[in-house]
């Protein structure tokens, strides 16, 4: 109800629904880092009252007149997007997930953190028969962004990747690259996660507070992912990188990188970020995690005790990501 507040139940007339439209009945929808960064309106950009929730899975409940490819019963699932202008350059070129004008499930619309959610036909994405439910809303916006980057930069089976924070979207990232046939290694500060991090896929761990392990890796990696929101020192980190390795942020950190310029000069290294994945590439991840059986480790609560999940949130400890249940 308003920036910081307690979550409570609230109700809303959503209208009719619109031409474009669909109705999800949610089933389950994880908790993102990004819904706490909303209700406390670190963002600047929230509205209240604020309904989270932007990984949803859940059955078609209706669908409006001009929508194909969508019917009542179908088991879909919905992440940060909810519709795309379906106009622009990006969104023609298939790349809707950089649509500057694209809209998101929690900004200024409603999101799943409830009984159901609206979306556009063209943000929803059916989910694969066989795919286990329970676990997959985390994959819809956690997932999703570690799993872009190795499409978009045709991350290669003999590269040597990394992971930087072994949390909701790292531990994700460890599976993925694992499948993805990489040698991965694993970035935590953690003494508890180095052993989980080697069982979900990593082949090495590095402690990402201690300097001399870090420098003692220069010149390992092809590739890095970074999924922390924290500051760290990120000259050390691209000196682990090959010449042509690239560092890429997938975490929102707010302070700004503090980069040397020669190191990326003189091995022709690069540094990038990239937010979420398109409707196309998000049904790509979800076959990928069919195939692989990759999961999203998750703790479940029941929707109606969504204050203690969020607290759980808060305290760090939850193994690997959070998902609410309507069932
Ligand atoms: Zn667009
Ligand atoms: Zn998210």
């Amino acid at each position: 109800m308003q920036a910081g507040g307690p979550l409570e139940p609230f109700s809303y007339d959503a209208g009719d629904l619109s031409p474009s439209e669909v109705e999800i009945d949610v089933a389950y929808c994880g908790i993102c880092h990004s819904d706490l960064s909303m209700i406390d309106d670190e963002w600047g950009m929230s509205q209240f009252p604020l309904v989270g929730g932007h990984e949803v899975i859940g059955t078609v409940a209706a669908v409006g007149s001009n929508v194909q490819g969508l019917q009542e019963g179908m088991t879909v699932g919905l992440g940060w997007h909810s519709a795309y202008c379906g106009q622009c350059a990006s969104c023609r070129e298939g790349d809707q997930n950089l649509c500057s004008t694209a809209e998101g499930t929690i900004v200024a619309r409603h999101g799943g953190f409830a009984d159901k959610v609206r979306a556009d036909a063209a943000s929803i994405v059916v989910i694969p028969e066989g795919l286990d439910l329970e676990s997959a809303g985390p994959l819809f916006c956690g997932g999703i962004t570690v799993f872009n980057p190795l499409v978009q930069f045709g991350v290669k089976s003999t590269d040597k990747v990394a992971v930087i924070g072994i949390g909701g979207l790292g531990h994700i990232a460890l599976q993925f690259l694992n499948a993805w046939g990489c040698e991965v290694t694993a970035f935590t500060s953690s003494e508890s996660k180095r052993q989980e991090a080697l069982e979900m896929g990593a082949h090495k761990t590095l402690n990402s507070r201690d300097p001399q392990e870090i420098e003692a890796a220069a010149g390992s990696f092809d590739f890095i992912i970074s999924t922390v929101n924290v500051k760290l020192d990120w000259n050390l980190y691209l000196n682990t990188l090959k010449p042509k390795g690239r560092l890429h942020f997938v975490g929102a950190t707010l302070e700004p990188l503090d980069l040397g310029v020669f190191s990326l000069i003189m091995a022709q290294r690069s540094v990038s970020g990239s937010p979420v994945g398109s409707p196309a590439t998000i049904a790509k991840m979800l076959e990928f995690a069919k195939q692989h059986d990759i999961k999203p480790r998750i703790e479940v609560f029941p929707m109606s005790e969504i204050n203690a999940a969020f607290d759980r949130l808060k305290s760090g400890k939850a193994r690997y990501r959070i998902v609410l249940s309507n069932r």
